[in-house]
């Protein structure tokens, strides 16, 4: 461990005022490090599209001021007494949670992202202790160690490697859950920052995979990704093509859509995965479900110990994703970016142009 003070330090961040608002510096105060936190420099954070619905507030019960960012890569500074796995200068990484209860079933099984008494979200939630927390778009954050997890990134890789912290894990773990390996024929359906994790992800794992875009001008980088084929969902005739093909179809789409034509793709007892979140129900006819007993599910993030093995399962074979670094001067316009799905494929913001972001108005 190295020397800790007592005190809770000052940390330059963006924030939001209110419900889509633009984001400006912000003060925010970390607590010091206790026994068992490691304060950690922020060194990259990712822009996932989970940030805009809640800058937004189009989930509901947002906090204001939001620091957002649950993407995140950096060093350890600091750890408490009681921390064994890490030491100042490690590389390390956290992502969408904080902390959990630790003892209930799903917690104990290493589930934390269904921990039956409410996980604690990295950002827009309140900390067991009543804080407000606040996310990756800072210069440093304070985890207790149970929640960090290691990178083993080659440090140019770095940028690369924040955004498996949520898109990576996000789409690593329904794949892993629904068995899918090799000779699966798996369609992903939308080609943003998760997406794109998912088709890399899912041909690692020997799956054939098929990509479902809107845009046919990201068509032909699919194939780089490791798509065998790309579908333009406007084409009907292409579509009409893929009906009762697919073992397994991961759903990336982030707004309202029509799930009942890719339920259609599926095999017998094939299985739609949703991880989109979308602000609206989405309408599901009886017919595409019970022609082919077929099955529509859901998944959120994955456990501590399943993000450790997909962090070392991309590290291992060079996996990352493919980034547009900005400086976090340029956060707003890349906001207005993505919700256009006008990026390849994930924004990651260098935190080190924090320095010169000027200080809070
Ligand atoms: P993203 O980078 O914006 O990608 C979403 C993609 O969806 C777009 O690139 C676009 O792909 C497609 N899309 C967008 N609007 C569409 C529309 N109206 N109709 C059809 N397709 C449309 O977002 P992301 O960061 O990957 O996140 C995707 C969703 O997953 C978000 O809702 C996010 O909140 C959610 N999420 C869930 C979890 C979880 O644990 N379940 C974790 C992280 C994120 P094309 O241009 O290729 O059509
Ligand atoms: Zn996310
Ligand atoms: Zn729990």
């Amino acid at each position: 461990m190295s020397a800790a003070t007592n005190d809770p330090f000052p940390t330059p961040s963006f924030a939001a005022r209110a419900a889509g608002a633009r984001l400006e510096p912000y003060r925010i105060e970390r607590r010091p490090p206790g026994r068992n936190d490691v304060a950690i420099r922020i060194r990259y954070c990712g822009i996932c599209h989970s940030d805009l619905h809640q800058l937004r507030d189009e989930w509901g019960g947002a906090i204001f001021p939001m620091v957002a960012g649950h993407e995140i890569v950096g060093t350890v500074t600091e750890t408490g007494a009681g921390v064994q796995r890490f030491q100042p200068g490690d590389t390390v990484g956290v992502g969408c949670m904080v902390d959990s209860c630790r003892t209930c079933a799903s917690c104990r099984t290493g589930f934390e992202q269904f921990c039956e008494n409410g996980s604690t979200l990295t950002y827009n939630a309140r900390d067991r202790q009543g804080n407000i927390t606040y996310g990756g778009y800072s210069g440093a954050i304070v985890v207790d160690e149970a929640f960090v997890l290691r990178v083993t990134h080659a440090n140019e890789q770095l940028a690369g490697a924040a955004p498996l912290l949520c898109a990576g894990i996000t789409t690593y773990s329904p794949l892993r859950h629904w068995n899918v390996g090799k000779g699966s024929k798996v369609g992903v359906a939308g080609l943003g920052g998760l997406g794109h994790m998912a088709i890399q992800l899912a041909h690692a794992m020997g799956a054939e995979v098929t990509l479902f875009t809107r845009s046919a001008d990201k068509a032909a980088e699919a194939g780089r990704l490791g798509a065998a084929a790309v579908v333009v969902t406007g084409d009907a005739a292409a579509m009409a093509a893929q009906q009762r093909r697919l073992d397994f179809v991961l759903d990336t789409i982030s707004a309202p859509h029509d799930v009942n034509a890719y339920l259609s793709l599926l095999r017998r007892d094939g299985t739609l995965v949703l991880v989109g979140a979308p602000n609206q129900p989405l309408p599901v006819a009886a017919f595409p479900l019970i022609l082919g007993r077929r099955a529509l599910a859901g998944s959120l993030i994955g456990g501590i110990a399943e993000t450790q093995e997909m962090l070392d399962f991309c590290a291992a074979r060079g996996i990352t994703s493919q980034v547009e670094t900005i400086r976090i001067q340029d956060v707003n316009e890349a906001l207005e970016r993505l919700a256009r799905s006008d990026v390849k494929y994930r924004f990651v913001i260098d935190m080190r142009s924090l320095e010169t972001a000027g200080e809070p108005a």
